[in-house]
């Protein structure tokens, strides 16, 4: 899962990035409202992490631009502490959620689950096809009931292609969401990384749809 986190703040912003990434999260990080802007318009994120008060463009201002511009991605803002009406105009703006600073890092990552859980239909932590369990609280990936252990990267693909179960994802799509914008993505990256998961699973569950991508079906 690809998040943007705009976050003028350095303090903040490492902290943060830290436990997304520690979560298994790619993250890309904007300081500047502009620039956060542009790059929500542009590139495909899962969610979006945007504080309010920003230099060049404030927060609200860039949420209710991608808004008007149609972009769907769940927000999850960040407000001062208190300051109730920013809260209820970052909603009204079309934020999913919001949390006051100072905060937590763990009371994050929990909204920020809660409303990707939203977003993707799957209200449930835990999520299974066939014998394929995925816990994304304890981020933990299980076969039959017993623990596959699986590197940041392999574990991301599962999350994603799971919470997606159903819907062929293509290849951009995968390579957008597992790897950092400034990863040297080789052509066949994701193939060589489907390939590995396959031999750790041990089960058969992700396809290929030559030409288009991925998929795991959803149970029936
Ligand atoms: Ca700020």
């Amino acid at each position: 899962m690809r998040v943007l986190l705009v976050e003028d703040d350095d303090g903040v912003a490492s902290s943060v990035t830290l436990a997304l990434e520690a979560s298994g999260y790619v993250v890309d990080r904007e300081t500047d409202g502009e620039a956060a802007w542009f790059k929500g318009d542009t590139e495909s994120y899962s969610a979006v992490i945007l504080d309010l008060g920003l230099p060049g463009m404030d927060g609200l201002t860039v949420l209710k631009r991608w808004r008007e511009a149609g972009q769907a991605f769940p927000v999850l803002v960040l407000t001062a502490r208190g300051n109730w009406n920013e809260r209820v105009e970052g909603i009204d703006a079309g934020a999913d959620d919001y949390l006051p600073k100072p905060f937590q890092v763990e009371e994050l990552l929990a909204r920020l689950r809660a409303i990707l859980r939203r977003t993707t239909g799957q209200t449930n932590p835990l999520i299974s096809v066939g014998a394929l369990t995925l816990d994304t609280r304890q981020m933990r990936v299980t076969v039959n009931g017993l623990p596959v252990h699986l590197a940041p990267q392999e574990y991301r693909l599962v999350s994603y292609l799971l919470q997606h179960a159903g819907r062929v994802v293509t290849q951009l799509e995968l390579t957008e969401q597992l790897y950092s914008q400034n990863f040297e993505r080789e052509s066949n990256a994701v193939e060589v990384l489907v390939g590995r998961v396959r031999k750790k699973l041990g089960v058969d569950l992700i396809e290929t749809r030559r030409g288009f991508g991925y998929i795991i079906e959803k149970p029936v």
